[in-house]
């Protein structure tokens, strides 16, 4: 590991001031993303700024939505009541991440940064763009069964492993960012790029904005909300596919409905087209299979991950089945 500098920020204008220098800075929450990535010197900040000590407030807002405070644990976040009766799909997915002791350690800001689990990106020994602009990509005909199937480019197709902002996507959650001049909010969907040219550029963040918070607007229908996750293992693996739904059906149509994807791209993927297809649509098992298909329609498979397009297909089916039942069988 390369020497670094070590400050522990006491509040959010000095650990943005802290960033704002000429050497590397890099915010540390829990450390079980970073450090690893450190270890391997494939981030080598000259400057740590540790901002575990900020807010970990979690509070319900007046619309019935939450604010989440940047450095609150995950373990904490999935087992507030307010989170776990008003987005359970929220909590279902930070307990399908990782194991305990790491949601002990991570926060939800570094959850959003956290880093792709591409091999060959942890593998200094071999071609990354994302690692190194320009070096070429050893996935697009390596081993890339955990690949990405939507958004990819020919630089890049490695995935977002967040199971936390497949579920943040889907509720519109928003940022709050900090940054040296000013404040300002940008929407969890819109924060994670896909790859383009560019893989290495991963979110719209520049190194000295810090995240402060997260907030989910009030969305009463997402208290019947649900995530799947479909791995190799039953624990401690990340998503082959994951889907984060929410369903509203009034009279046997869908009044509304989010659904967003993980596994399969370079960011939480918010099916936007699935969306559109469903809202007024008939809530049947035809229609949410269209839906689904009409969603991975652009997919692309490469030579070992093309089963995640089926697997995506029908796990949204499923999914979306499941809810409806539930609505039915409330109603
Ligand atoms: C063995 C293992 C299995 C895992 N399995 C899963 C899984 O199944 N699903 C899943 O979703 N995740 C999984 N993870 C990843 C885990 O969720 C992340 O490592 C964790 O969420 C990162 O949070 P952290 O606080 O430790 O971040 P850190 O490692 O401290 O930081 C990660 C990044 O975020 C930046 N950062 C941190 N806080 C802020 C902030 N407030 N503002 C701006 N930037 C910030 C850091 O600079 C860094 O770039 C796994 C990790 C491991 C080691």
């Amino acid at each position: 590991m390369t020497p670094f500098a070590y400050h522990l920020a006491q509040d959010v204008p000095s650990a943005v001031a802290l960033a704002r220098q000429p050497r590397t800075v890099r915010f540390l929450g829990g450390g079980t993303n970073l450090v690893d990535l450190m270890r391997e010197t494939i981030e080598q900040p000259e400057v740590l700024v540790d901002v575990t000590g900020l807010s970990t407030d979690i509070t319900a807002t007046s619309d019935g939505g939450v604010r989440i405070g940047a450095a609150a644990k995950n373990s904490a976040v999935a087992a507030d009541r307010h989170i776990r009766e008003r987005f359970p799909m929220l909590a279902l997915a930070l307990l399908s991440g990782a194991s305990g002791q790491i949601r002990n350690m991570a926060t939800v800001g570094g959850n959003i940064l956290q880093r792709t689990r591409c091999g060959y990106f942890y593998d200094r020994a071999a071609r990354c763009n994302k690692r190194q602009p320009g070096a070429g990509c050893d996935a697009i005909d390596g081993l890339n069964r955990n690949h990405a199937v939507l958004g990819a480019s020919p630089a890049c197709v490695a995935t977002h492993p967040s199971d936390m902002c497949v579920a943040l996507a889907a509720l519109d959650a928003i940022v709050h960012v900090q940054g040296p001049e000013a404040a300002r909010t940008v929407a969890l969907a819109d924060l994670h790029r896909l790859p383009g040219e560019r893989p290495d550029i991963e979110h719209v963040l520049g190194p000295d904005e810090l995240i402060v918070a997260v907030e989910i607007p009030g969305l009463p229908f997402a208290a019947a909300s649900t995530y799947r996750k479909v791995r190799d293992r039953s624990s401690y693996a990340f998503a082959l596919v994951s889907v984060a739904a929410a369903l509203d059906i009034e009279d046997g149509l869908v009044r509304d409905v989010r659904l967003a994807l993980g596994g399969v791209a370079h960011k939480p993927w918010r099916a936007w087209k699935a969306e559109a297809l469903l809202r007024g649509a008939p809530a049947t098992q035809a229609n949410f299979q269209a839906a689904a298909g009409a969603e991975l329609a652009d997919a692309i498979g490469l030579r070992d991950n093309g089963f995640k397009i089926e697997l995506a297909r029908r796990t949204i089916a499923a999914v979306l089945a499941n809810l409806a039942n539930q609505t039915g069988a409330r109603a």
